[in-house]
């Protein structure tokens, strides 16, 4: 596997790949790796002839200076399990040369980013679009491979490919998690024990929502689930929608959408954690 940090060199590399027909396969990280993470690998790997991993823990779209300070970061240890999975280049650029000056451009996705993550985020997605743009500027990839735990993300980055003709196509796997439930995340290193033990609670209130749909109100279902987070008090909620996945939306009756997703996010202790679940269709 080649490993790369200056943009000169990923540019070059993915250029020649190109010039040689072949398809590059791209899976935009920040590092500190797990099985959600080599799930978006291994298919990158399956649907394309080379494979580019990018770790790189973005300054922009962190809106707190503590939690970008205390993120993992973990690239000897990404760079062996991204060998294992057949990975062909980790690029893991610094932050200094991805950033030589600060971007003044910023951008605005109205009501995509108004809810759950963008509202409790100010200015993540701005620095997710931004990061993401240089990324698929550099890499120039046929495919990119996002995990629908970063439902909103994923909706963001389709309408900035969409509105900016970035051309490539964009593919979205479902999440990954712990045998008891727990979505899969870099955060979930920082969890004390006590702490991991009560984490696998808020998939546990995904799911008990999502039953209580079937029976009662989107109203009454969401009052259910609070009323069993409330049993951990360590759990402080931050939300819970019900949306229509297609546009972020609450929505009030599920019937009023195609394809509707339960989302929430928490913390325990520092740590902030999402989840998410897409409502299966009676
Ligand atoms: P991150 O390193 O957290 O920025 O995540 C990089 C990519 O991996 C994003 O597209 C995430 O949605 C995806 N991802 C993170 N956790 C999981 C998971 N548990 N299952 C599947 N994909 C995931």
């Amino acid at each position: 596997m080649l490993q790369l940090s200056a943009l000169s060199d990923i540019r070059q590399q993915c250029e020649q790949v190109r010039c040689q027909g072949l398809r590059i396969g791209f899976v935009p990280t920040m590092g500190a790796l797990h099985e959600g993470h080599l799930s978006l690998l291994k298919a990158a790997k399956e649907q394309n002839d080379v494979v580019v991993c990018s770790v790189f823990v973005n300054p922009t779209q962190f809106n707190n200076a503590e939690d970008y300070k205390l993120y993992p970061r973990l690239l000897v240890e990404d760079a062996e399990m991204l060998a294992q999975v057949g990975c062909d280049v980790l690029f893991a650029p610094s932050a200094a040369e991805m950033y030589l000056k600060p971007a003044k451009l910023t951008f605005d996705f109205g009501s995509l980013e108004n809810v759950m993550e963008g509202a409790h985020r100010p200015g993540h997605f701005n620095g997710v679009a931004t990061v993401v743009s240089k990324l698929f500027h550099l890499v120039r990839p046929h495919q990119a491979f996002f995990g629908q735990k970063d439902l909103q993300q994923f909706a963001i980055v389709q309408q900035m490919v969409q509105d900016l003709s970035f051309d490539l196509e964009l593919v979205c796997y479902p999440i990954i998690r712990e045998e008891d439930g727990l979505a899969m995340s870099s955060r979930n290193r920082r969890l004390t024990p006590e702490q991991r033990q009560i984490a696998p609670k808020l998939h546990e209130a995904l799911q008990l929502l999502e039953t209580q749909l079937a029976k009662t109100s989107i109203e009454e279902a969401k009052q259910a689930a609070v009323q069993f987070l409330s049993n951990y008090p360590q759990l402080r909620l931050e939300y819970l929608e019900v949306i229509d996945a297609n546009t972020l939306q609450p929505i009030e009756q599920l019937q009023e959408a195609e394809k509707a997703a339960i989302c929430l996010a928490a913390f325990l202790g520092e740590v902030r954690l999402i989840d998410n679940v897409l409502v299966a269709k009676k």
